[in-house]
């Protein structure tokens, strides 16, 4: 992918920090750019992937920097199948992925935040966070019996929680971008009329029947709030250093060539090199090399 046509694909899905976000009306998951249909995007999704493989090799080699991949989504958006199509070309020793659960009694134990810090890329590393820490403010927010189990003091829960809850993404964000940790934030934006053919599909295919949960049904009931509280999470924290893309999702082909444009546009950024021996290490190796030669 040319980078030209990088910048143009995903300037219209990012979310201008300062900006204030209502959902649906400011981002359509049928949007599919000015790619009319799959086969049109074929090639382009190639070319991502392949350009992946390629900066993350070098991210390795340089091993100065790290990135960071937050993938939020409500169910059935296409979090699992982006994953696996857009890291298909790369080393698999140079990715990893974590997926965020309800938490643990452990994991409850600490602060917000902990459970996230302990699963950070190293330099030279891709982490993809199969949802992450931005589920203290969605799914928290929607559920707020959730928040009682944090056993928090009261003066972490009173008055404005959500509003301190962003300023300390943003400065954990912050924190980590200063010290060489690039964070491409995507949200997979499905709609509820894709959702539901989607659930409905895992209720009728077999093969996709493992895929099925009733809780899905449960937190489809609560899309509205859902929606608020993405709307509310991506004004606050869209930042400079860490923006937000809402990546279109109600068609999968489109949303994993766009997912792919982000991150690779962001590796570009970064643009790791592989590390250029200076002379004295070159002499050594030439001398290195002609006793191999001799046997
Ligand atoms: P799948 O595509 O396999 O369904 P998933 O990410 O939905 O993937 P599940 O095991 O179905 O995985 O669901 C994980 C659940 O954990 C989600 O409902 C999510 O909201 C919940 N969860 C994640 N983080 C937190 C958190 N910090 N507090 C409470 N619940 C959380
Ligand atoms: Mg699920």
């Amino acid at each position: 992918m040319p980078h030209d046509r990088i910048a143009e694909l995903i300037a219209p899905l990012r979310v201008r920090p300062g900006s204030k976000v209502r959902l649906p009306k400011d981002f359509d998951p049928g949007y599919t750019g000015d790619l009319i249909d799959k086969a049109a995007g074929t090639e382009l999704l190639q070319r991502g992937v392949a350009m992946l493989a390629d900066f993350q090799s070098r991210l390795a080699a340089q091993h100065t920097n790290g990135l960071l991949v937050v993938l939020q989504a409500l169910d059935a958006a296409g979090k699992d199948g982006t994953i696996r199509h857009v890291m298909s070309g790369v080393n698999p020793q140079g990715v990893r992925v974590h997926s965020f659960k309800v938490p643990s009694a452990e994991e409850l134990d600490h602060d917000f935040l902990w459970r996230y810090a302990t699963r950070l890329p190293a330099r030279g590393e891709i982490a993809i966070f199969n949802r992450s820490h931005y589920e203290e403010v969605l799914v928290v927010r929607v559920h707020p019996e959730l928040l009682d189990r944090q056993r928090l003091p009261p003066r972490a829960r009173n008055g404005s929680v959500w509003r301190r809850r962003f300023q300390a993404i943003n400065n954990f964000e912050r924190h980590l971008t200063d010290n060489g940790f690039q964070i491409v934030k995507l949200f997979l934006n499905v709609s509820k009329e894709e959702q539901r053919k989607r659930l409905l599909a895992r209720i009728d295919r077999p093969e996709k029947n493992w895929k099925f949960s009733a809780a899905d049904l449960h937190e489809r009931g609560f899309w509205r709030r859902y929606q608020q509280a993405y709307a509310d999470m991506l004004t606050h924290t869209s930042t400079e250093h860490a923006p937000w893309h809402v990546i279109p999702a109600d068609h999968k082909w489109f949303s994993r060539i766009a997912a792919a444009a982000v991150i690779v546009n962001a590796l570009d950024g970064i643009n790791p090199q592989y590390p250029v021996l200076d002379t004295q290490a070159r002499r050594e190796l030439q001398e290195v090399r002609g006793a191999l030669e001799e046997g």
